[in-house]
């Protein structure tokens, strides 16, 4: 990123912002930058930033997708995201990557993935955030899909990886949970969990094509069965269970279609506003959390307790409990 952005905050801040509320995908992705950025004066510039920006009320649409690797998500993102432009929706693409740390990669690293709809005028990708924590990531990814909405976007969708954590996190910041899965391995064979397919507003079994079909309409039809088995969702909707071929475009506009359905559903029964209040609330809490374990365990001298604490707990000289309330006290 341009330094000089960061010397003449004030200036250069409400360029951003017209920039930003522009539309115009450079600012967009540099304001990106600025609220992944870590440092001190770049943390009030986006604090204020973010100020600045947020529309309430704006209408927007956040989709979250997940899947094991390989499961076809960025084949599907490209057939659904050129769908959504060709209705002149503009779509944003973020991720949430939780292997990216270690690999120093992305899912949405290679943009030759999402070749077609990374070209388009209409949509915007954006490679994971990383960072150490996953709190920290799903933050900087919240505030990141406020930038979207106010840079234009009307379709924001979250993209994760089907393996770890991260679904919840993404769960808790759109209005719209979409599971891909294939036909053929058991649940535990997909690394899929039972509670991930409890998140989900949508189960799409892709690659529902060729030598594929008859496994996939056998896998609805039992993944329909097992739908029916868990306890209603508290957006009082059924979950529908489809098939899909991100790769001949089959299944596409299908999978819109219950979306649509879904959102005038929800916005009909106020789930969808109170949906998005308690994201709220509970982001804020979560994010208090992060605060005050941050600003503790940076302290220079709780850094030194804890290494002596240690030493005298190794030697049993003290127990877990008494150590942890000196360290308080
Ligand atoms: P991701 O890791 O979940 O993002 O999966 P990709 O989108 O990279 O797809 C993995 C592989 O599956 C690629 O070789 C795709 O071409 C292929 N693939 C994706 N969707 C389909 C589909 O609908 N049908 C078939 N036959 N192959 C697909």
């Amino acid at each position: 990123m341009d330094s000089t952005f960061r010397r003449t905050p004030d200036i250069h801040l409400q360029d951003l912002i017209n920039g930003l509320l522009q539309g115009n995908r450079v600012f967009l992705s540099r304001a990106i930058t600025l609220i992944e950025s870590k440092r001190v004066e770049d943390r009030k510039m986006s604090a204020e930033l973010i100020e600045r920006i947020v529309q309430p009320g704006r209408k927007s649409l956040r989709i979250g997708i997940t899947g094991v690797p390989g499961v076809g998500k960025s084949t599907f993102i490209e057939a659904f995201g050129k769908m959504l432009t060709d209705i002149d929706k503009k779509v944003a693409v973020l991720s949430i990557d939780p292997s990216s740390n270690r690999t120093k990669g992305s899912i949405l690293g290679d943009k030759t993935r999402m070749d077609e709809l990374s070209r388009d005028p209409n949509a915007f990708i954006r490679p994971s955030a990383s960072g150490s924590n996953l709190g920290g990531v799903a933050s900087s990814t919240r505030e990141a899909i406020l930038l979207c909405e106010a840079a234009g976007f009307d379709i924001i969708i979250i993209e994760t990886v089907g393996v770890g954590q991260s679904e919840t996190v993404v769960k808790d910041m759109v209005d719209y949970f979409l599971l891909l899965m294939l036909a053929g391995g058991g649940d535990e064979l997909q690394g899929i969990k039972r509670g991930i397919m409890e998140m989900a507003d949508h189960i799409l079994i892709n690659k529902a094509d060729r030598q594929n079909l008859k496994a996939a309409k056998k896998a609805k039809e039992d993944y329909k069965n097992a739908v029916h088995l868990f306890p209603p969702n508290e957006a009082e909707w059924v979950v529908p269970v489809g098939l899909c071929s991100a790769l001949e475009k089959l299944g596409i506009e299908a999978t819109w279609k219950e979306i649509e359905k879904y959102e005038k559903q929800v916005i009909t029964s106020g789930w969808f506003t109170e949906n998005r209040k308690r994201q709220a609330i509970k982001w804020f809490h979560e994010r208090i959390h992060d605060r005050l374990e941050e600003s503790f365990f940076s302290k220079p001298a709780v850094k030194n307790e804890i290494k002596k604490k240690e030493e005298l707990i190794s030697s049993q000289k003290i127990s877990v409990r008494k150590a942890v309330e000196e360290l308080f006290s």
